[in-house]
This record gives structure tokens, sequence and C-alpha cells, in this order.
């Protein structure tokens, strides 16, 4: 049985893990994201120094990102806010350190397929997967195969309805203020309320709020892709009431309009939390790097 190298490169940290699936990962690692230079060569110094043959790597990473093989700037962060990375090459060095197959998509889009290959999405032909954390991101799999298109999709950019005379608060989006990101990401939160996420209680407005937005950008999704199912993560998700809160307000939003029986009945099991955990990221990784040993198609 092979066994898969993975990284999830996050805006803060790097999870580098070795694992032949779910129940059998060898070794995990995870350090933060400094430079490019140091936290590359960290990650080489990883998978290089254990004991284990690699077969092939998975990268999933922030971005926006070079997804498209045929394109000179494959495997780069492309422009991000992210002070020190646009323009890197990640894939690369990589993949000429290591000299085994590599293959580099979206962090969220590596969550997507970790959750189609394991977890909750297993069998499904079209759905998303969201992280709500220090932003709002989306990946999405359409009728069998992770969605690119022009680059990938950046779901949490998408423009939404700001009501300022409930929400005065502009939002923290560098490049729109309030889109969905700028509006409902963790740093949201924390900018509109002055205290963090984790420390606003069940029964405070902001989750009403909250609720609100992430339901408006669902309905854009449920209108748009027709997923089968949606899975929400990221850490501002860890909130046990958040969840009901979205799943409802969505359906006020609807207003009926998809007569859809599981969207109407079964609404629990269209929207659900990721099953693997706070794996997901790196097993998404390790989901990646099967398909390097694939055939394309
Ligand atoms: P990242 O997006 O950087 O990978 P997370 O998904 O953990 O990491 O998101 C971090 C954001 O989520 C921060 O803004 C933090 O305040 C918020 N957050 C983390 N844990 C919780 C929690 N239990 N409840 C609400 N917000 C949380
Ligand atoms: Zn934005």
């Amino acid at each position: 049985m092979p066994i898969y190298a993975g990284l999830e490169a996050g805006g803060t940290k790097f999870v580098c893990a070795i694992a032949r699936g779910p129940d059998e990962i060898l070794l995990r690692e995870q350090f933060p994201t400094t430079t490019p230079n140091e936290t590359i060569q960290r990650t080489v110094d990883f998978f290089r120094n254990q004991p284990h043959p690699l077969d092939a790597l998975g990268i999933g990473s922030f971005g926006p990102l070079d997804p498209h093989p045929a394109s000179p700037t494959y495997g780069y962060i492309t422009k991000t806010p992210k002070p020190g990375w646009s323009n890197t090459d990640l894939a690369g060095p990589l993949r000429q350190a290591l000299n085994i197959p590599v293959a580099f998509d979206t962090d969220v889009n590596a969550a997507a397929l970790g959750e189609y290959r394991w977890g909750a999405a297993q069998g499904l032909e079209t759905f998303v997967y969201m992280t709500v954390g220090t932003g709002i991101g989306g990946g999405a799999f359409a009728n069998r195969r992770l969605l690119h298109g022009l680059m990938h999709p950046e779901m949490g950019h998408i423009l939404i309805p700001h009501d300022r005379q409930r929400d005065p608060y502009p939002g923290f989006c560098p490049f729109h203020g309030d889109c969905l990101e700028g509006l409902a990401a963790g740093p949201a939160l924390e900018g509109r309320w002055g205290r963090k996420g984790q420390e606003l209680p069940p029964e405070h407005p902001a989750w009403a709020l909250e609720a609100h937005y992430l339901a408006l950008g669902l309905e854009a999704l449920f209108t748009i892709l027709s997923p089968q199912r949606v899975i929400l993560g990221g850490g501002v998700m860890q909130q046990p009431h958040l969840l009901p809160m979205v799943r409802d307000e969505l359906l006020r939003l609807l207003n009926g309009y998809l007569q859809i029986p599981v969207l109407l009945h079964e609404i629990n099991r269209l929207i659900v939390p990721p099953a693997l955990g706070s794996n997901t990221g790196v097993l998404g990784a390790i989901a990646l790097a099967e398909t390097a040993l694939q055939p394309a198609g």
C-alpha cells in the first residue's frame, strides 16, 4: 500500500502528515507559517528526515493560487494579501526536493476531496466544503470532480446584502470591505463585538447576525451550484448552537422556493459539520496525493 505525504499549507500554520489513510496516520507535525524560504525548508526537512519511502505528495494550500498543471505558474501561490508570500512557488521546491509526484490545490478543495474520500461527502456527485475561520473559503466538487474553472472558486468573497442600520461594522476584507468573508469570518466577530468568537456567549446577538450572513452565503450556493450537501467547517463553526441557526435562517431566506424534500425535512443531513474533524485539512492533502498517482481524466 502506498504511503502518502500530505501538506496543509495554511496562512498561520503548516501541517505535515505521512499516512496511508485516515486510520493510518504515521507521522504528523505542525509549525507556524513564517517566511516562504524558512517554512518550505522546514517542510522539506520534515518529509526527508523520516523513515518511510513516500509515493506521492498532496498539497492543500491557502491562496489565491494556480491549480492548472499546464500553466507556467502551476503550484504557485499567486497574489495573496499575506505579506511576503505573493508569487511563491510552493509545489516546485517540494517536488524537486522529494522527487515524487505532487498534486496541488486549494486548502478547501483538498478538504472537500478528503471528505469525499473518507468523510461526510462519500458517494455524492456535487457538494461544497466551506470553512469559516480566519477567512471564509469554499471548495466545490461538481459532477464528481473538483471545480477549478478560471482559477478556483473564491466563495468567501461574494457580495451579500449588508444592512448598515442593523450592522454598522464595515467589514475587514482589504479588497471589498463587506463581502461575506469581511462580514462573517472570525476577525469580523472580533472587530464588530470587541471579543473573539470563542468568548461570545450563545445568547449574544452576534450569533443571529452571523447565522444571517452565513445563510446568505448558502442561499447563493444552493441557487448557483445546487449542492447535494454543504459541509461547514472552521473555527467559528465550533460553536455548537450556530449550525442549527444557519439552517433555520437559510430556510427562512429561501422562503419555500426550493421544494426539495431533503432541504425541507432533513436539512440536518444537507448542511453538516466535517466528519474528519480537525484532520480534514491534512487528510484532504493525503487524498490529493492519491490523485497524483492516478491517470488524469
Ligand atoms: P484558520 O482559519 O486560520 O485555519 P480556524 O479555522 O481555527 O483557523 O479559524 C480561526 C478563527 O476562528 C479565529 O478568528 C477565531 O477567533 C475563530 N474561532 C476559533 N475557535 C472558535 C470557537 N470555538 N468559537 C468561535 N470562534 C472560534
Ligand atoms: Zn472580499
